[in-house]
């Protein structure tokens, strides 16, 4: 595999999740590079999106999907809520994520890296319309008392 094959693929992918932010799947990913360098193989383009993740270009992230996805990083970093029942994904309010990791880091002594931070659970409206939303809820808030308790 040559260096120049290497840098192509990068500077396609990079120039493809920029034109588009979204969140890609590898196959999707795979399928725009190809059309560009038909010969490529499909471990050429994951190793690529492995090393772009690496130096904090490109976010991997599991939204739930049947596979990770990617999406470019670029400045405004943004951290996602990601409903299990319906599967919406919604952005969690600017500011907070970041204010909870300047938190923990300092208290911990640990620099966080995450770019795109994904936290599961149930959206308003399925909360309220499915039973399972009760039961989580009320999960959590029994949860919560016990921990003032202690
Ligand atoms: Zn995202
Ligand atoms: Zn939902």
């Amino acid at each position: 595999m040559s260096t120049q094959r290497l840098t192509s693929a990068r500077a396609i992918i990079l120039a493809t999740l920029s034109r588009e932010r979204r969140h890609w799947k590898p196959q999707e990913i795979y399928d725009v590079v190809r059309q560009i360098l038909p010969s490529i193989c499909p471990s050429t383009v994951y190793r690529t999106l492995d090393y772009l993740v690496k130096n904090g270009l490109v976010s991997v992230s599991d939204v739930g999907w049947d596979t990770c996805v990617y999406e470019i990083v670029n400045g405004d970093i943004h951290h996602h809520f990601v409903c299990q029942k319906c599967g919406a994904i919604l952005n969690i309010e600017e500011g907070l994520v970041e204010e909870f990791f300047r938190k923990v880091s300092e208290a911990q002594r640990f620099v966080i890296c995450t770019n795109h931070l994904i936290l599961f659970g149930l959206c308003e409206a399925c909360a309220r319309t499915s039973p399972e939303g009760q039961s989580v809820s009320t999960e959590c808030l029994q949860q919560r008392d016990k921990g003032n308790e202690e």
